[in-house]
Formats: C-alpha cells, sequence, structure tokens
C-alpha cells in the first residue's frame, strides 16, 4: 500500500462497541470505545482482529468514517454473504463486545485542510466511508475548500450514509454530491444512471488548472477505471490517492 504508516505502534488494542446504526439492508456502523484515542487523519483505516475460541485468527481493514474530531470510532462494515469477517461484524457484534484493532493506518490516502486547491471525491459503494471521514474533517475544521462527491452506488436503497449525504447536496455548505445509479434509480431520476466512465467524469470533475487532488475509494476496478480518466483528462499522478477495498465487483 502506498505510503503505508501506522502511528502508535502495532499494537492491537482492545475497543468496545457502544453503538451500532444500521445504513443500508447490508451495511452498519460500528461505534467504538477506544481508549486512549487513536489521533488519526481522515482517511486512515485500522486493522480489525477476531479470534476464534480454537484460537483462529482473522484480520481485515476497514476505514476509519468518523473525523479526528469525534471522541467515538466510527466503522462501516457491509456484509458480504460469503466473507469470513464482515457477516459477523455486521450481524453478530454487540454492544458491549470488545473488538481488538490496531492502527491508525496509511499515511498517502489522508486529507488535511492545510491542503490547498478543491477535492474531487469518487466512492463506489462503500468506498463512501473515508471519504465520509474527509467531508466531516473538511466541515469540522472550517475549511472553504470546495467538495464535489461522485457516489455510484447499484440502487438508491445501497446509499450509505443517506440523510447525511442529502442534507450536504441540499446545503450551501460547498459540498456538492452527484450520485450515479448503476442498477436501479429512483423513480423520475434525471441524474447519471451508468457506472463511472469518461464522458461522466469529464462533466464533473474539477478542471486540472484548479489543482484539485482527487480522492479515490472502492471496488478495485472502479478505482482504476477512474484514476486513468482523470490521468487522461490531465489530472498530475501525485494528485490522485486511490484505496481499494477489494479484488471483486463494483456498484
Ligand atoms: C484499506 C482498506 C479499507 C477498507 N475499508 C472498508 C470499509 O470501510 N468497509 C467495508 O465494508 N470494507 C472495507 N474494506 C474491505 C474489507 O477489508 C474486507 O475485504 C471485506 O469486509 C471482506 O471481508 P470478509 O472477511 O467478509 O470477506 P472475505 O472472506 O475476505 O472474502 C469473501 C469473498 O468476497 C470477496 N471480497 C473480499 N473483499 C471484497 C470487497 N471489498 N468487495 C467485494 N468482494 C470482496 C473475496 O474475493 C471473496 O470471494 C477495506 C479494505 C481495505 C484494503
Amino acid at each position: 500500500m502506498e505510503g503505508t504508516t501506522v502511528r502508535g505502534g502495532l499494537g492491537w488494542r482492545q475497543s468496545t462497541l457502544v453503538d451500532t446504526i444500521v445504513e443500508t439492508p447490508r451495511v452498519k456502523s460500528l461505534v467504538l470505545d477506544v481508549p486512549n484515542s487513536l489521533a488519526h487523519r481522515a482517511g486512515q483505516h485500522v486493522d480489525v482482529r477476531l479470534t476464534a475460541e480454537d484460537g483462529y485468527q482473522a484480520a481485515r481493514s476497514y476505514s476509519i468514517a468518523s473525523p479526528p474530531e469525534e471522541r467515538r470510532l466510527v466503522l462501516t462494515i457491509e456484509r458480504l454473504d460469503d466473507g469470513e469477517v464482515s457477516p459477523y461484524l455486521v450481524d453478530e457484534l454487540r454492544v458491549g463486545d470488545p473488538l481488538e484493532l490496531r492502527g491508525p493506518i496509511g499515511g498517502y490516502f489522508v486529507w488535511e485542510s492545510s491542503m490547498s486547491g478543491p477535492l474531487l471525491l469518487i466512492a463506489g459503494g462503500s468506498g463512501i466511508v473515508p471519504l465520509r471521514a474527509i467531508i466531516r474533517h473538511r466541515i469540522a475544521t472550517n475549511s472553504d475548500a470546495p467538495v464535489r462527491l461522485v457516489y455510484s452506488v447499484r440502487t438508491p436503497d445501497d446509499v450509505i450514509y443517506r440523510q447525511e449525504m442529502d442534507r450536504l447536496a441540499t446545503s450551501a455548505t460547498g459540498i456538492e454530491v452527484i450520485y450515479t445509479f448503476t442498477r436501479v434509480a429512483p423513480g423520475g431520476w434525471a441524474g447519471y444512471q451508468r457506472r463511472i466512465d469518461a464522458a461522466l467524469l469529464a462533466e464533473v470533475c474539477w478542471p486540472p488548472e484548479s489543482k484539485p487532488t482527487a480522492f479515490i475509494c472502492g471496488p478495485t476496478p472502479l478505482v482504476e477505471t477512474a484514476a486513468n480518466i482523470l490521468s487522461t483528462l490531465g489530472y498530475q499522478p501525485t494528485s490522485i490517492k486511490t484505496e481499494r477495498f477489494g479484488p471483486t465487483g463494483g456498484p
């Protein structure tokens, strides 16, 4: 992973689940109490480790959905039905249960308010998670960096943080939200209804002359497609930051 750093050492630590939020039928946010704050930056992730009674362990990475300003750490997990770890986190973990994690991890896919230029955020499915942390951090720090979020989801029911995104889209925060629905669009929808492609990004992206920074996160094919298109449109390679969530699939 590009520029990976682990602050606070590689040690595992115990957090406690204090609340859950149902985001979509397949996605849940876990609100965690972590002793001695992780002091993370917006865009970073943690590793989560499960240990079975026989000692078998499985670890996976999850982006941090909450900004550094919030006391509780929030992870947002999409259940993959044939997965080893995500079904447990979404369906089995109960308030009061411990959860082992380490981090924060990642020094490259990070936004800080000292960074100049407009922000282009591109998410596919659960790839919205670290971008939500960036958006909340942008608001909490009163940054006036213009933000354009392009959010690709399969159906309206798959929109994660829906109320928050809709609120942003209709308020004068300098944050624009552009959805594209790849399978089913809401009734009467006049917006995009296809996977992210060159024509779509050419219409919505900031011009390269405005020195934007792009953060792209989601399934590997979406991330690679969007990064290649931005490069073709004239974005500097160093201004395109990517995080790949998984080997397959896509909204
Ligand atoms: C830096 C980073 C941050 C991540 N942040 C998040 C996050 O915030 N929220 C979140 O839900 N996930 C996130 N992921 C993905 C997460 O780490 C796991 O890969 C995912 O939860 C699947 O784990 P599993 O044990 O349930 O499935 P596995 O047992 O690992 O895999 C089951 C099946 O699903 C496929 N698969 C694995 N991962 C994915 C995927 N992401 N998409 C589609 N198919 C997949 C596998 O090829 C396999 O066929 C992140 C990954 C990385 C690398």
